[in-house]
């Protein structure tokens, strides 16, 4: 191999470590040791049908080619999708820098201080903005951010009414994710011109959009309070540039906001990622459904941030989880968060301001050209009447590469924002056949709509607004933090490979970057070419007929293949098919996923072995065969076992007339060795963001896509835009959920083709069995399958040392940290284990460094036992270390400093110091604060 063949760079081991890593696991070569990993029944010998990869500047040069083919146009369109200035600073030191996007969620919250802060002042700006007590740090996309807030409504209403009403001024693709949610859970969506027909006698919520989506800026306060009246809940769907000058939704009395932070410096990618967000009043703070970042103190009692509320998360409430979410949209959270630190409270007003100038002239142009344009207040859209001739109008202005709205035959919609200038109303003027406009504007919003509370008071918001300083905020926060830039992130079932500059270059390209979701099909061509050819491979690696891109994380990807599900036993008259069997083992998000889709989950037992029970499913398959609908399982599992039983587990459903639903989140451990859609399942979703390299961001973004047999193709996502087709759900709001994103699986696949991607396997597997073969005799390795062989990933059993010594997983967790590295995942499938996934990206040094401080820590495990460390007070007990604990005047423990700083191996040089001690999770929780403390909590 030359130097050229990128898998060669995103494969850490070269073949001298692999020899040592293989003599080590005892086999001879790769080869040997997956066909004694893998069971002989699932096994796949065939070679992929993939193109031969590209080099580097080979597969950057095509991505050029792709992009050429989409045409960027100025984007008035609108719908809840804007033009925005990211401001450079933040695209290059966010968007751009690894430090940001290749960092973990936040569950080790000493280690991510930076990012926590930064989704504190995401939240922040939502609650200020709103006007409501508690905002969460950021929801899939607006769509899905409406349809959790239907269901947080339902949880939360006193009414009895199974009838959701929404506002016909919605935007469309919202009324589209919001009917996909609402028909499995037996939910009435009527959709309602609230202008002219009354709200029905009963009903549990309302979703009003605040401006409509024509542009109209209507006083909601009447119907916030007639729904109060019947005990029903109200959403507003709120534009947060807009409510800078508008009353907060929270004036009026809304009960939760939800919408998009897209507009603040979030480019539209096309539909995705963007960050949408959720807000509620207060009393509503606990039923919040994603990740809410909290304050608390750490053991020096010094204020420190951690998401708050942990005991929500899907992983721990299971089929009683009231959403699927899980990864989110961190990163966007992130540079929408930054967007308003950098323009401040006034800043954004006059972006505001500005733009609602913009639209002003554009409609006084119009009306003095004789064009009738709607008699309503609006903030930044023109709805304009042109009786028969809309599409001409559109085709003329898209002419002077401008996209307008087709709101129907006779009208057309104009949307202004942040980037439109005189030039953009000019072309539209002359689209619209009306001379260009020079009079006076009256731009005044109705006045008792106006905003006349404060927003972004907290100095964060005024302290950052010279280049310089955003540039050192940014870097002062990414420091705090431990990202893939460091070092190893070993996370069991997360996958955290590397994702490689070349990758990521062509997200922020303007051709990728600047492309409406609604933009017409012949300027996205090169997105559907993209779009394709990753279908395809996906296709291919997979073994399935069919994949949609659509959903936008996993869990979404979990949603849509159970819909998917449902879709086809309803079709075949067999809609009373509603049990879902789950093993025990499962992600939270399965269950979670299972119950939105309208099912009962049904709980199926593992053996000691940790592999599924055989004959505990036929027990629960005998007792539901007639309403059996599917089986969810994880694949290797959960555990990270190959288990052997997979193919009868799939014969056994499909015998009963069960679907076969199998997690392909863990297809790193697949690809190249074996097909889901070969050994027997019929659907499965994949993690984009795990296994094929889009960065984790912090806790997203993330891609989901849904991969399913041909029988299930006819369910497969539809296009939640315009003429929305109901036969199929919508799972997120835009066709292909977070295009923007899409070039960077691929570019990894482009690169690494068949051979490369099957050696990537191979190496990740030999890694797992690398690192359980040397930590074997320090912690005992929980599950193994065939020869003693793990897959993917490898959990170690520290409850027996736990109960013998007291010190915790949480501890070793912890002490990782003072060795430099990032804990693996934390009792998660098994309580008081840790699970580690090392990948096939890291090299044999980095294993060996892990593995070196595991082994130290068992030492240290065993000093604790031994009595010469006290339980209370050792380096475990006290980790992670900071600087300013180690340097202070007192040091009253039972060891030396230099032990808990620089614990045996560690770089002096190279030291990474995490600036919190330990925190204090149920403090906070007991003391729910989830906006930014003031800067005197910090003084000490
Ligand atoms: C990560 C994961 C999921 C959920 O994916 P998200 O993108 O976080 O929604 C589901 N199942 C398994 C096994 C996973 O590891």
């Amino acid at each position: 191999m030359t130097t050229e063949q990128f898998a060669t760079r995103h494969i850490g081991p070269g073949p001298d470590d692999e020899r040592r890593m293989l003599e080590a696991v005892g086999y001879g070569s790769i080869d040997e040791l997956m066909d004694a990993a893998i069971p002989e029944v699932i096994r796949w010998h065939g070679t992929l049908d993939l193109p031969d990869p590209a080099t580097e500047a080979e597969a950057i040069a095509e991505l050029r080619a792709l992009a050429g083919h989409n045409t960027v146009a100025v984007s008035m369109i609108g719908l809840g999708y804007h033009g925005t200035h990211t401001p450079a600073v933040i695209r290059r030191n966010v968007l751009e820098n690894p430090a940001w996007y290749t960092a973990y969620t936040p569950y080790q919250p000493e280690i991510s201080q930076g990012r926590l802060e930064a989704l504190l002042n995401f939240q922040t700006m939502v609650t200020d903005l709103t006007g409501l007590a508690t905002a969460n740090a950021s929801m899939l996309d607006e769509g899905t951010a409406a349809a959790e807030a239907m269901t947080l409504a339902r949880r939360a209403s006193k009414s009895k009414s199974p009838v959701y009403v929404v506002d016909a001024d919605a935007l469309p693709q919202t009324v589209a994710v919001i009917a996909s949610r609402a028909e499995p859970l037996g939910i009435e969506v009527r959709v309602l011109d609230l202008d002219v027909e009354d709200l029905p006698g009963e009903f549990f919520g309302l979703h009003l959009q605040y401006p409509g989506a024509c542009g109209a800026v209507r006083d909601h306060a009447a119907l916030v309070e007639a729904a109060h009246g019947v005990r029903a809940l109200v959403t507003v769907a709120a534009d947060l540039l807009a409510l800078t000058l508008l009353r907060a939704p929270g004036e009026i009395g809304a009960d939760i906001a939800a919408g998009t932070t897209q507009r603040f410096g979030v480019p539209m990618g096309f539909g995705g990622p963007h960050a949408g967000y959720l807000a509620v009043r207060s009393g509503l703070e606990r039923m919040l459904p994603g990740r809410l970042v909290g304050v608390s103190r750490d053991a020096d009692g010094n204020p420190a941030y951690r998401l708050a509320l942990q005991t929500r998360e899907q992983h721990i409430r299971r089929e009683k989880a009231t959403s699927n979410i899980c990864t989110a949209q961190v990163l966007l959270a992130v540079m929408a968060g930054m967007y308003a630190v950098y323009h401040g409270p006034d800043g954004l007003r006059a972006i505001a301001a500005r733009t609602h100038e913009m639209a002003g002239r554009l409609a006084a142009g119009l009306r003095a050209g004789g064009v009738q344009v709607a008699d309503v207040a609006f903030f930044d859209t023109v709805t304009a009447s042109v009786p028969g001739r809309a599409a001409e109008v559109v085709a003329a202005a898209a002419e002077r590469g401008v996209n307008l709205r087709l709101v129907d035959a006779d009208r057309v919609g104009v949307s202004c924002d942040e980037t439109t200038t005189r030039a953009h109303l000019e072309a539209v003027w002359a689209a619209f056949g009306v001379p260009a406009f020079d009079g006076a504007v009256d731009v005044a919003l109705p006045p008792a709509l106006a905003r006349t509370s404060e927003f972004l008071t907290h100095p964060v918001f005024s302290s950052h607004h010279s280049e310089t300083a955003m540039l050192r905020y940014l870097r002062r926060l990414a420091d705090f933090d431990y990202a893939l830039d460091r070092g190893m992130i070993p996370l069991g079932s997360c996958t955290m490979k590397l994702n490689a500059t070349t990758e990521m270059e062509p997200v922020t390209w303007a051709e990728f970057a600047h492309v409406h979701p609604f933009a017409p099909a012949e300027q996205t061509a090169g997105y559907r070419e993209l779009i394709g050819q990753l279908e395809g491979w996906l296709a291919e690696l997979t073994g399935y007929d069919a994949v949609s891109v659509q959903p936008n994380a996993g869990s979404q990807g979990e949603l849509a293949g159970l819909l998917a599900i449902r879709g086809y036993h309803r079709e075949r008259g067999e809609g009373h098919r509603d049990v879902c069997l789950i093993p025990s083992s499962a992600h939270g998000t399965n269950a979670a996923s299972a119950v939105m889709a309208g099912m009962r989950v049904v709980v199926v037992a593992c053996d000691d072995d940790g592999n599924v029970d055989l004959v505990d499913l036929d027990a629960k398959i005998d007792k539901h065969r007639d309403a059996l609908a599917a089986i969810m399982v994880t694949y290797p599992s959960t555990h990270g076992v190959y288990e052997t039983g997979i193919a009868q587990l799939c014969a056994k459903v499909h015998d009963a007339g069960g679907q076969v639903y199998v997690d392909g989140a863990n297809l790193n451990a697949l690809v190249g060795f074996a097909k889901p859609g070969k050994f027997g399942a019929d659907v499965s979703h994949l993690n984009l963001h795990k296994t094929f390299c889009i960065p984790h961001g912090g806790g997203g973004p993330g891609v989901g896509p849904v991969a399913v047999r041909a029988h299930l193709q006819p369910f497969l996502p539809g296009d939640p835009g315009a003429g929305h087709d109901s036969t199929r759900p919508a799972i997120s709001a835009a066709r292909y959920g977070s295009a923007g994103i899409l070039p960077i699986p691929w570019a990894y696949l482009r690169m690494m083709g068949g051979a490369g991607l099957t050696r990537a396997t191979g190496v990740a597997v030999l890694a797992a069995n690398y690192v359980a073969a040397r930590l074997r005799d320090h912690f005992p390795v929980l599950y193994a399958g065939n020869k003693g062989l793990v897959a993917h990933e490898c959990i170690l059993d520290l409850r027996p040392l736990t109960k013998s010594t007291g010190v915790s997983v949480d501890d070793v967790a912890k002490r990782l940290i003072d060795y430099g590295f990032h804990a693996p995942t934390m009792s998660f499938p098994v309580a008081g284990t840790l699970m580690v996934e090392p990948t096939e990206s890291e090299d044999l040094a980095e294993l060996d460094r892990f593995c070196a401080a595991m082994i130290a820590i068992r030492a240290e495990i065993d000093k604790v036992a031994a009595g010469e460390w006290p339980v209370g007070d050792n380096p475990l007990a006290n980790a992670p270390h900071t600087a300013a604990m180690v340097s202070g005047d007192e040091w009253p423990h039972a060891y030396p400093r230099s032990v808990g700083a620089y614990p045996d191996g560690v770089d002096r040089a190279g030291k990474y110091w995490p600036p919190v001690r330990r925190i204090d999770g149920a403090y906070g929780d007991r003391n729910l604060v989830c906006s930014c403390p003031s800067p005197e909590a910090f003084e000490s």
